[in-house]
């Protein structure tokens, strides 16, 4: 079997759906051109963000990427809860989960800027040290959410499935990423 190719966003679309049974929506659209669909010139997540008040649609999410070529994926953090940091320290913390975490922990990277450790819902705020909270900004609930892949500018680092079956990974407890957090905040200079 042939790796998981999320660069196609309806394979994406199909994985994160169906695989992993995570609720998806489309977001704004990136215009390699013009921009993102939102309209604003800054945007900080162009083509990476919700569509304000829009609906999550798990069964039309194939349509809606046809309609919508370029537009980002985004999963509303009810299934894991993400937690978003800089790059730095994120990577710093993969390189002790890779050694000693017992499953692998899916890493997303956005930009060069930020990256997130997905782990089970409603534990992010038991991975937090009073060190690490500084650094670290837990996502959870259905209010908020992140951009997948291919969404412009998000990669997974560690995807959270298992190739080449795909087979979703078992997320960890905030509690069991914890002291690595921790070290990883120590270690990185801010
Ligand atoms: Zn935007």
């Amino acid at each position: 079997m042939e790796p998981i190719n999320v660069r196609d966003p309806q394979t994406a679309a199909r994985v994160y759906t169906q695989t992993l049974k995570w609720p998806l929506t489309i977001g704004h659209r990136y215009r390699p051109r013009a921009g993102c669909t939102c309209g604003e010139s800054g945007c900080p997540f162009p083509g990476a963000h919700p569509i304000l008040g829009a609906s999550s649609f798990p069964k039309g999410v194939a349509e809606a990427i046809q309609n919508e070529p370029g537009a980002g994926l985004i999963a509303s953090t009810v299934v894991f809860d993400a937690l978003v940091m800089p790059r730095a320290v994120c990577m710093t913390a993969m390189v002790r989960l890779d050694a000693e975490a017992p499953v692998p922990v899916p890493c997303l990277l956005f930009g060069k800027a930020a990256a997130a450790l997905l782990v089970l819902p409603g534990t992010g705020r038991h991975a937090l040290t009073i060190r690490s909270a500084a650094a670290v900004d837990v996502r959870t609930g259905p209010e908020q959410w992140v951009a997948l892949p291919p969404s412009q500018g998000t990669r997974w680092d560690t995807p959270p499935w298992a190739d080449p079956a795909g087979e979703p990974v078992r997320l960890l407890h905030g509690s069991d990423v914890k002291p690595h957090l921790h070290v990883a905040c120590v270690r990185t200079p801010r």
